[in-house]
């Protein structure tokens, strides 16, 4: 008898935690989701999850080889069913409390995609130099888009600029695929925090959205400071002479 209490003292209490972290999870997951909708008005797309049972943590999806587990969407017409009306969002994670946040982008905004030591670096230049940026999204490796790479920096930036970039870059003397530096326009979709993108990671605000960044900047603002840091830190060859 006295095993049992024992027992039971021991892993009730880790049970229990187990399931409130679960649930607060779960609740910030619908609060984040409805918060993007409600107060930036910015369509929201419930993507997939990460299952953790007794097995290695995998996708929803059942693919092993998922190039992006946890954070990619789940139907051909994700891009035509997301909403930013908040009693939709709000009905989809009551639906799916685990779904991942996805964002598309060409829509509110575009974004650049570098890796996270080029993006603090360009990040605290930015800052010095006093430009006005949006918000910036820290993803671990592995996450949406990152498949096999470490951790990146999103900036996000107001929509259509981005087919600009090769030609301001070309000019800044980096050739196409020369930078480990990608950007996301129509199509395709940024993970939104609070959102589990591996074991330990999940997708984080580096800079929040705020009132106050509520104007994003244009691509073409950001990218002399940004290639110059993928420059130094992430050049993926030499840049054109
Ligand atoms: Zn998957």
């Amino acid at each position: 008898m006295h095993n049992v209490e024992d027992t039971l003292g021991a892993t009730r209490p880790t049970a229990v935690r187990q399931a409130a972290d679960q649930d607060a999870a779960r609740d910030l997951l619908i609060e984040a989701a409805v918060r993007y909708a409600e107060e930036r008005h910015w369509e929201v797309a419930a993507g997939s999850w990460l299952i953790e049972d007794e097995g290695p943590l995998r996708c929803s999806c059942g693919d092993l080889g998922c190039p992006a587990p946890g954070a990619h969407p789940t139907t051909r017409d994700w891009a035509r069913k997301a909403s930013a009306g908040p009693g939709v969002v709000r009905r989809w994670w009551t639906d799916n409390p685990l779904a991942s946040v996805l964002l598309p982008t060409g829509r509110a905004f575009d974004a650049i995609d570098v890796p996270e030591i080029a993006g603090c670096l360009a990040l605290a230049r930015m800052e010095r130099m006093g430009l006005q940026l949006g918000p910036v999204l820290a993803v671990p490796g592995g996450g949406a888009g990152t498949a096999g790479r470490g951790r990146r920096l999103i900036f996000l930036v107001l929509p259509g600029s981005l087919p600009k970039l090769p030609d301001l870059l070309r000019r800044l003397g980096w050739g196409p695929g020369r930078l480990d530096l990608m950007g996301h326009g129509e199509g395709d979709w940024i993970v939104a925090p609070p959102t589990r993108v591996s074991t330990f990671g999940f997708a984080q605000w580096a800079r929040e959205p705020t009132t106050l960044n509520r104007w994003l900047p244009e691509a073409t603002e950001l990218i002399n400071p940004i290639a110059y840091a993928c420059g130094r830190e992430a050049p993926l060859s030499s840049p054109v002479s």
